[in-house]
């Protein structure tokens, strides 16, 4: 399988290429140049199978030629044989033909598990083969930083420093990345915001000098092994829900467009989904360009669900390339235009052609607390915030009742307490069995300055197995 830039502008590459390079050099983002398309007949050949070995039938082609079959299938199995729950992704029932697929039983409670735990194993696996080791440095406000550092610490040729706002991270959130200890483990608490943080982690990507000849991998929601990883979920469900044969809709709660866009590929790829809802909280801009093609971006807002506050959707150029007729220098120059404007709109018909699939719904904290509340009243049921936006959407966007509704829940409500406190229902999440003893584990963390070359001098010293470069 070969990669494409949405800009054009960048040569094409295989998967194992396109695993370490994060942004094109173009500036645009890689997506498969053929997508892989399957026949009722082979989706329905997959009732029944352990979800490793639907991963591996869905993502084999877009590894081919990279991976080896009996390689991946053993990856698959070890990443996916680390999740708490036996079904993976286990559908729960909520209401009439609606159902949320937990997605929080993997290591860190969050979906993230899905694909970092893949993302890790194939990183090792690849540069395993080179004889290479990188280093991965990641930016958190508190939730992908520990599904990072999860996913790589059993990788014996990467080196991982994820930094994170030093005290402006939820006790919980700070504990599952400081408590997983080794030597290539590296937490750092910055004196400074989140976006200080980002900002030293593009300035290090822009200027890779401090490495000495290592190189440094992204693993952020751009990464393209991600959103592949993110595909095979709504096969699962919607094979327990009668697909190939019958409709799914899915409820996405969303933020940068990531786990929302594998869902659009899989129902390219032969899926039948009719519906796809876009679920925001107050940074909305995905909900106003899909109600009213106006991607305008805005300020910051704070929510309750933390996870989806962004201004920009860094993976919105991806479904751009196809509204585009995958025209790279259309996109380009969209994109550049954006850039100097912050405004964004497509034709009318381009416009269409998204909403004959898409709709959308943004949720503010208020309505993000009443629905954890209904659920809870009706039910018993305890959803998290980000949970909480895709099934309110789910409800005010639904097309059809006939049709099974999935809501992607995205993370345990544990990791989101203020929110369920809010909520007002007297009930306070238990941390789940695995996890039990987190508040007693050891930690590791070293506090730095706000300041980019006290940063790159610790990588320096400490990104060889904690031995300097
Ligand atoms: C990352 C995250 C999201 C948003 O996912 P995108 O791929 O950015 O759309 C939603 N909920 C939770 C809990 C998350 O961690």
């Amino acid at each position: 399988m070969r990669y494409i830039s949405t800009r054009g502008q960048a040569p094409a590459l295989n998967f194992e290429d396109v695993l370490l390079a994060g942004l094109a050099s173009d500036g645009g983002l890689y997506v498969p140049e053929n997508l892989p398309r399957f026949t009722v007949e082979e989706i329905a050949s997959w009732s029944g199978l352990p979800y490793h070995e639907l991963a591996f039938r869905v993502m084999r082609p877009f590894v081919a030629g990279s991976i080896a079959d009996a390689d991946f299938k053993r990856i698959l199995e070890e990443t996916y044989g680390v999740f708490a729950h036996k079904a993976v992704a286990p559908l729960t029932q909520l209401g009439a033909n609606e159902w949320v697929l937990e997605l929080f039983q993997g290591p860190t409670l969050a979906f993230k598990d899905f694909a970092l735990q893949l993302l890790g194993r194939l990183l090792d696996h690849v540069l395993t083969r080179r004889n290479e080791r990188v280093v991965i440095m990641g930016a958190t406000s508190g939730d992908t930083g520990s599904a990072a550092i999860e996913g790589c610490k059993a990788c014996d040729n990467v080196d991982i420093f994820i930094m994170h706002p030093h005290n402006r991270v939820s006790e919980v959130q700070r504990r599952q990345m400081t408590t997983i200890l080794g030597d290539n483990i590296h937490n750092i608490a910055i004196e400074g915001n989140f976006d200080d943080c980002q900002e030293m982690v593009k300035a290090s990507f822009a200027d890779q000098g401090f490495l000495k000849g290592t190189r440094l991998v992204a693993v952020n929601s751009i990464n393209w092994a991600r959103i592949m990883a993110q595909i095979v979920y709504y096969f699962h469900a919607a094979l327990q829900l009668g697909a190939p044969h019958r409709s799914v809709a899915f409820s996405v709660p969303t933020g940068n467009f990531g786990d929302i866009f594998a869902g659009y590929l899989a129902r390219n790829m032969g899926l039948p989904v009719n519906q796809l809802i876009v679920a925001t909280n107050r940074n909305d801009i995905l909900h106003r360009f899909m109600s009213g093609n106006r991607y305008d971006k805005d300020t910051l807002h704070p929510s309750l669900s933390p996870s989806m506050d962004i201004m920009v959707s860094s993976n919105f150029e991806r479904l751009l390339f196809d509204l585009h007729g995958r025209n790279g220098a259309a996109v380009s120059a969209l994109m550049d235009s954006f850039k100097a404007t912050g405004k964004l709109t497509v034709e009318d018909e381009r416009w269409t052609e998204a909403r004959r699939l898409f709709d959308s719904l943004a949720v503010d904290d208020e309505g993000t607390c009443a629905t954890i509340a209904e659920v809870h009243g009706e039910t018993g049921y305890l959803l998290d915030p980000h949970t909480a936006i895709g099934v309110k959407a789910a409800r005010e966007c639904r097309r059809s009742l006939a049709l099974p509704m999935v809501i992607l829940g995205t993370a345990h409500p544990v990791k989101f307490p203020e929110a369920v406190e809010k909520a007002g229902i007297g009930a306070a999440p238990q941390l789940p069995a695995h996890l039990a003893d987190l508040f007693q584990r050891a930690e590791r963390c070293t506090v730095l300055p706000n300041d980019l070359k006290a940063v790159q001098a610790f990588v320096g010293q400490h990104g060889n197995r904690g031995k300097p470069l």
